[in-house]
């Protein structure tokens, strides 16, 4: 079933046509979706469907601001949800109905140093990677390929987390393991978080009145998923995750850094499998197994001002580790410009970006805490005094550089 008469399938491509994106984010149980203008960045369709693959599956959208009610989903299927999403797009009028769609894709190998437009080969490709990233690989080809089904004239592209990452040099990426493990398996340290690393690096050169060439900065996107990217001249050099986003910093059930030696001891201990390991590392760990209670860094920060030591001893491992991540970067960078904060934490957490900016004394880092409570928002973002490195919070918005990506894409055809 194609959605048939669409924007793109005309010659009305000028004065008074859409440019605008959508763009989706599918997960194994989740899809998020947003129709975005890619020159302004305005949201005029966006939502979430939930619980895909169960029969509770529920589609939530939000059509020019105002929520719509929520809509089961019976087959729970991501086919179902894209056919919802794009029926919802079609019955715009045809200037504002997307030229493209852009996928989030989670793991992009070594192949993919910069966002593509989808053919056979990408997906193939995408097909080829999912053993990199099992949940979220298959998860976007079930988009792509709803896409194309229902609308199948319409462009659309692949934004991998792991390209802004691309540019590491050997050194940040290769494990010391032997040689075979990366030539014929490809362990090596890809990272992730790009799109948003890419964006922040990109508007905080800007906050900052500076070429993006000649900055050296240290990204921390904060979220439930946490990273640190070292961006020189524009360019990853260095991050925190590796081959899968467990590596690096502590994270809201994920532990971070850990002894390899823990896999023996606990199959020794306890008798668990690797698998087994793996799933509380990344689901029972964190945050939300220090804390003993949540992964949500709200719901700690009002317990440890409540005296929960469990919660605070959490949110201490957090913002060692991340200082700590911090100043390692630096190494990769030779000097620092600025540290910049983003993701749900890094962007509303004021007291975490005081502990890591106060921990980073050494390097020249000063508070200014009216401006760190504020988030930075009457100093173009900065919330440390003046002098260098500067401090700052810059708010992320991957599916706008997404929706910019294909927009790019889609014109160079
Ligand atoms: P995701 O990685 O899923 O996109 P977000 O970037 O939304 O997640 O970040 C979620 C985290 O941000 C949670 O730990 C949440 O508690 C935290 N967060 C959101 N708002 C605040 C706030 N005002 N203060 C402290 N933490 C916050």
């Amino acid at each position: 079933m194609g959605v048939a008469g669409s924007a793109h399938d005309g010659k009305d491509v000028g004065a008074g046509a859409s440019n605008r994106i959508l763009v989706i984010n599918a997960g194994s149980s989740s899809l998020k979706f947003a129709l975005v203008d890619p020159a302004t960045g305005r949201r005029h369709l966006s939502g979430l469907a939930e619980r895909l693959g169960t029969d509770e599956a529920v589609i939530a959208l939000t059509a020019d601001g105002v929520p719509d009610v929520r809509t089961a989903l019976p087959d729970g299927s991501h086919d179902q949800a894209v056919s919802a999403v794009l029926e919802a797009a079609h019955r715009l009028p045809r200037d504002r109905q997307p030229i493209g769609v852009g996928h989030r894709v989670v793991h992009g190998g070594e192949l993919f140093a910069d966002s593509v437009l989808i053919t056979d080969e990408v997906i193939e490709a995408i097909t080829r990677f999912s053993s990199l990233a099992p949940l979220h690989n298959p998860a976007a080809l079930l988009g792509i390929r709803a896409v194309t089904a229902l609308w199948p004239e319409l462009p659309q592209s692949a934004v991998f987390d792991t390209a802004f990452h691309q540019t590491m040099p050997p050194r940040a990426y290769r494990y010391a393991v032997p040689e075979d493990w990366y030539v014929e398996l490809g362990v090596r340290r890809y990272g992730f978080h790009g799109t948003s690393h890419r964006y922040v690096s990109e508007r905080a050169a800007e906050l900052l009145d500076r070429s993006p060439d000649d900055l050296a900065l240290v990204v921390a996107h904060l979220g439930n998923g946490c990273s640190a990217t070292a961006v020189l001249g524009g360019r990853s050099v260095d991050t925190t995750m590796g081959l899968t986003p467990l590596e690096g910093l502590v994270m809201g059930t994920r532990s971070g850094d850990i002894d390899p030696g823990v896999f023996g001891f606990l199959a020794q201990q306890r008798s668990m499998s690797s698998q087994q390991v793996i799933d509380v590392l990344n689901k029972a760990s964190g945050l939300l197994g220090l804390s003993g209670a949540t992964n949500d860094m709200r719901q700690l920060q009002a317990s440890a001002a409540d005296g929960d030591e469990r919660a605070q001893l959490a949110i201490d491992v957090f913002d060692y580790r991340m200082a700590k991540a911090v100043s390692a970067l630096v190494v990769g960078l030779g000097h620092l410009d600025a540290l910049v904060f983003t993701g749900g934490i890094g962007e509303n957490d004021a007291r975490i970006r005081a502990s890591v900016v106060e921990a980073l004394g050494f390097l020249g880092l000063r508070l200014d805490p009216d401006a760190n409570d504020r988030h930075g928002r009457d100093t173009a973002g900065r919330i440390s005094r003046d002098g260098q490195p500067t401090a700052l919070v810059v708010r992320t918005d991957e599916e706008l550089m997404i929706a910019r990506d294909t927009t790019r894409l889609i014109s160079a055809r």
